[in-house]
């Protein structure tokens, strides 16, 4: 089957799939409509020849001649060799791999074209795998599309496939005129022929720097339907109801005596958003809520009111937490504010007992129990709620988009009609360009000052060869009352030497230092033996615990205030400030070392100096995105979000505003626009509303 019924589309859907057929699909062509959105990576300039003796080494170029002899050399291994000459000079041209046949189209006398990047080899200038055709054909007028492709997709074929969808595709414009006038776009269809098929003379470099208006128009529908999608799903969500839970102005209720039970007033920051909270609990449709706070800035204390907001208005509240080490410490403290209270709270997690699991799952499905806090074992099947009104997820992001509904559906009822409030929790903060396209849909709440009295916390760089001072140093403070974690390595490629690693500089220390009290605490360890250590550290009784990353995520010892992380460069950005955070809860003054080992890659370097330069967790999510993309940095636990793939959310900011405010023009004025938008740019991305 050719090209041309595959971008045919319906005709070719009743015929079995040719390899052709499916590697379309596999980037996610089926339809004209997707051919006509694949877009070039880059355009290769094959309109011009240029003389063999002009050729500079490194950079591609295109030259015409004769061949004056072509041989199949053995040696230093089997290579077919041609040389092409013009009226300048010559040029060899060189394969490892070829046919046979190959051999017969480079018989001397022909005349060529040859196409690639120019080497200097070790006899004169040559071409390795240049691309022939025959000199006789005319030149292209225009700049050549090169689109991105898999294995065993030639470029020629896609450029055939989208050719011929370009004629069959709907080109009409999603947007009325008005719109266009009003963001100075260009028409849709002259702007997407002119980025497949850029006319003679397009300037080329603002083609390839993705500048020129018709990439302009592109990136704004792409972003556009992104905005547009994201409020559709906030109106899907809207169209639900929940059980408004408002706040009790009586005196004497659970929130009020919380407040007054807690050891310290809220900052401003906290009053502020549990403002917003309280405020989305009392509406009779799900609040979708994105809490956001630096490490240490006290999330946990503004769900413990979200909670008891919640519970005074009689609904039950789940919390989910990522590890069990953190949702046991929002056990802990949860009780502590809330039992005296007269608040039931449960504790369910995959290392309690079948037993004990079973009775807390009954609690929580004949109401006897308030508040469930545990990890992701809330999620099972056999857990269900009396009257689930809230839920809770601390950092968010690590679980994916169906753990986060799962936990919702536990409180669904009217098939779906009513589901509970949900607040999510992150310290890792998303950059506002993020939040804007990624998170639109949910409503961001930000605790953007941190409780009094913290001191800042010194970040030292230090070389691994100063290992030894380094251990010196913190047994010294160790002894003089300080309590420090030491992180052990990340070895990405192996749990199984991570955790060896932790072992040995373990009983390391401990041979080295036995006036020291020292701990160990990691991922393998059961959860009662964890639970001891953190709470031997928490009491004091442990002065150097030796930690994997377990202790990366929440873990809250005020009283520790040194930390040295080993292998520093191995961790990433991210990471480093979570783990960070661990110290500098208290008064004492706080210090971080890093320790890294020499030779550092760009990136790593890169990576130390912000974390040397900065403790402000938004800028250094600034810097982390910058590093790594909005893909990356989302992680692939986000599925279920459609990531950009022509505009960029740092050089297009301005771009997603425009589209950002278009969105709700649109909704309001031009409804059809709306859905012929969506159409375009949305196929097969249903799953993305409903997140
Ligand atoms: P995170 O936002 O990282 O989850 P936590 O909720 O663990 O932070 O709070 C960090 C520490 O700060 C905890 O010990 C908490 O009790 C304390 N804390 C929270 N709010 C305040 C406040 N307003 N004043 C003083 N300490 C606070
Ligand atoms: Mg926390």
């Amino acid at each position: 089957m050719t090209a041309a019924a595959v971008a045919g589309g319906q005709s070719a859907a009743r015929k079995p799939m040719t390899d052709t057929e499916r590697k379309f699909r596999n980037l996610g062509l089926v339809l004209p409509e997707d051919f006509i959105l694949h877009l070039p990576l880059r355009y290769e300039d094959e309109t011009r020849v240029v003389p063999i003796a002009s050729l500079r080494p490194g950079a591609p170029a295109q030259v015409e001649g004769r061949i004056v002899r072509s041989e199949v050399l053995y040696r230093p291994r089997r290579q077919l060799t041609a040389t092409l000459a013009d009226e300048t000079g010559e040029l060899q041209l060189r394969w490892l791999n070829f046919y046979p046949s190959q051999q017969k189209q480079l018989a001397a006398g022909k005349r060529l074209r040859a196409r690639g990047e120019v080497r200097g080899g070790l006899f004169g200038r040559e071409m390795v795998h240049p691309r022939m055709s025959s000199a006789d054909t005319p030149l292209p007028t225009a700049l050549t599309p090169v689109y991105p492709s898999t294995e065993g997709l030639p470029q020629p074929v896609l450029r055939r496939a989208i050719a011929q969808a370009l004629d069959r595709a709907d080109l009409s414009d999603t947007l009325p005129e008005a719109a266009r006038e009003r963001y100075g776009l260009m028409p849709f269809e002259p702007a997407i022929r002119a980025l497949h098929t850029p006319a003679q003379g397009e300037p080329e470099q603002a083609l390839l720097d993705r500048v020129h208006p018709a990439w302009r128009r592109i990136k704004f529908d792409e972003l556009l339907a992104q905005q547009l999608s994201l409020a559709a799903a906030r109106a899907a969500r809207r169209v639900k109801e929940a059980e408004p839970l408002p706040a009790r102005t009586a005196r004497g209720g659970l929130v009020d005596r919380l407040y007054e039970a807690l050891p310290f007033r809220l900052t401003g920051a906290q009053e502020r958003v549990v403002r917003e909270i309280s405020a989305d609990l009392a509406k009779p449709y799900p609040m979708h809520r994105l809490l956001q706070g630096d490490v240490g800035s006290g999330k946990t204390v503004v769900a413990a009111i979200a909670a008891a907001q919640a519970i005074e208005a009689g609904a039950q509240v789940a919390l989910m937490a990522p590890t069990e080490i953190l949702a046991e410490q929002h056990f802990r403290k949860l009780v502590a504010w809330l039992q005296p209270l007269g608040v039931n709270v449960a504790w369910l997690s995959g290392s309690l007992s079948a037993k004990a699991r079973r009775e807390a799952a009954a609690a929580a499905a004949d109401g006897s129990v308030q508040l469930v806090v545990g990890t992701q074992a809330l999620i099972q099947d056999h857990v269900e709620f009396h009257r689930l009104g809230l839920s809770i997820v601390d950092e968010q992001h690590r679980f994916g988009v169906g753990q986060r509904l799962a936990l919702t559906r536990k409180g669904e009822t009217v098939r779906g009609r009513i589901v509970p409030h949900q607040l999510n929790m992150s310290a890792t903060p998303i950059p506002r360009t993020l939040a804007m396209t990624f998170f639109a849909d949910l409503d961001v709440s930000v605790i953007d000052e941190l409780p009094p009295g913290r001191t800042p916390v010194v970040t030292k760089l230090v070389s691994d060869a100063r290992r030894d001072e380094v251990i010196a140093h913190v047994a010294q403070a160790a002894r003089a009352g300080r309590q420090a974690y030491w992180v052990c390595p990340l070895v990405e490629e192996s749990e199984a030497l991570e955790l060896q690693t932790a072992v040995d500089t373990y009983e390391g220390m401990r041979a080295d230092l036995p006036d020291l009290r020292i701990g160990l605490v990691h991922g393998r360890l059961p959860q009662s033996e964890k639970a001891a250590v953190m709470q031997a550290f928490r009491d004091g009784a442990i002065d150097l615990l030796v930690a994997t990353t377990v202790i990366e995520v929440g873990v809250d010892v005020p009283n520790a205030s040194l930390m040295v992380i080993e292998h520093a460069e191995r961790f990433g950005l991210a990471q480093l400030h979570q783990l960070r955070g661990r110290v500098g809860r208290g008064t004492a003054e706080s210090v971080c070392v890093l320790l890294y080992q020499t030779p550092l890659s760009q990136i790593a370097r890169e990576r130390l100096r912000a974390m040397f330069e900065t403790s402000d967790g938004f800028e250094i999510a600034r810097r982390d995105l910058e590093q790594r993309g909005p893909g990356e940095f989302l992680g692939t636990r986000q599925s279920g979000m459609a990531l950009l793939r022509f505009a960029d959310l740092e050089t297009d900011a301005a771009i997603a505003e425009d589209a950002r405010e278009a969105a709700g023009w649109l909704r309001a004025e031009h409804p059809e626009a709306v859905a012929a938008h969506l159409a375009r740019w949305m196929r097969g991305r249903e799953d993305f509303l409903r997140t």
